[in-house]
């Protein structure tokens, strides 16, 4: 009884101690300020202002449809993985936390997103981000948490499968800007792939390993892809018993059947990216 009584003017005068205490921050201090949200299995963290936060209540709704929908594509009931979503205001942001000025990066390791929203106004660039990739990030940490992460030689594999995810570009579909890529002789070639994917041009590398992995999952199934998945680039022929540049003959005959004409796609629009 006695302790208890001690304990209280004690705790209350460290609470008044610690509020008088409060000194300036240093020069090379600044404060940061966040909104932080819990949700079953995700942490989200928002700037406490401007355009990603106004948008936060959405960005956490696509965060839970992308859940369904690639947990959907990938053939597994629920994904339930803890992880943490981080929104920024600008891409030099996203570098500060992840050392690239992407508009969205997805660290496996860390089970951490990282993505940019912001319009051209609150930003010093020009290449305002209004739609961070939510669907594409999420693809990569479901995928590669629930598979492993993909041999060196499949990272077109890895990159396709996210885009196929999002199956949408400026309000283009996939086979229909394979379709153009095509038809105007921006595809590269099989050869090609067997390069360090990250050297191809992005917007055509991932848009052209997305229409293949639309193939591979539409026509050949999950349980290929995954093989696949886990296996090498060199092993395609074993795996799908054809070679590699047969598929894609196939692949391309397919695309002249369900896009039947070319879209109309302004390319120099289109190479800019996705917004
Ligand atoms: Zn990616």
């Amino acid at each position: 009884m006695t302790r208890k009584l001690l304990l209280l003017p004690l705790l209350l005068t460290m609470a008044c101690t610690s509020t008088e205490k409060t000194e300036p921050l240093g020069e090379e201090w600044e404060p940061y300020n966040l909104v932080v949200r819990h949700q079953d299995h995700i942490r989200f963290s928002f700037p406490a202002s401007g355009f990603a936060f106004e948008q936060k209540d959405q960005f956490v709704q696509d965060v839970y449809a992308a859940l369904e929908s690639n947990a959907k594509i990938l053939g597994i009931p629920e994904y339930n993985e803890y992880f943490k979503v981080f929104f920024h205001s600008s891409r030099s942001e996203v570098e500060k936390f992840t050392g690239m000025a992407a508009a969205g990066i997805a660290n496996v390791w860390t089970r951490e997103l990282h993505m940019a929203a912001y319009t051209d106004e609150e930003s010093d660039s020009t290449d305002f981000v209004l739609n961070p990739p939510i669907i594409h990030e999420m693809m990569h940490l479901m995928s590669c948490t629930t598979w492993g992460y993909p041999h060196q030689n499949l990272q077109w594999l890895n990159e396709g499968l996210a885009t196929y995810a999002a199956d949408n570009c400026n309000g283009y579909t996939i086979a229909e800007i394979y379709r153009y890529m095509l038809d105007e002789g921006h595809a590269y070639s099989a050869a090609d792939f067997d390069r360090h994917f990250y050297e191809l041009e992005e917007m055509i590398g991932y848009h052209q390993s997305a229409y293949y992995v639309e193939c591979l999952i539409e026509i050949h199934g999950m349980e290929k892809f995954q093989e696949f998945w886990q296996s090498n680039h060199a092993n395609f022929e074993e795996v799908y018993g054809m070679s590699f540049e047969a598929f894609i003959e196939a692949a391309n005959e397919r695309v002249m059947r369900i896009v039947p004409e070319k879209p109309n796609i302004d390319w120099n629009e289109f190479i800019k990216g996705c917004f």
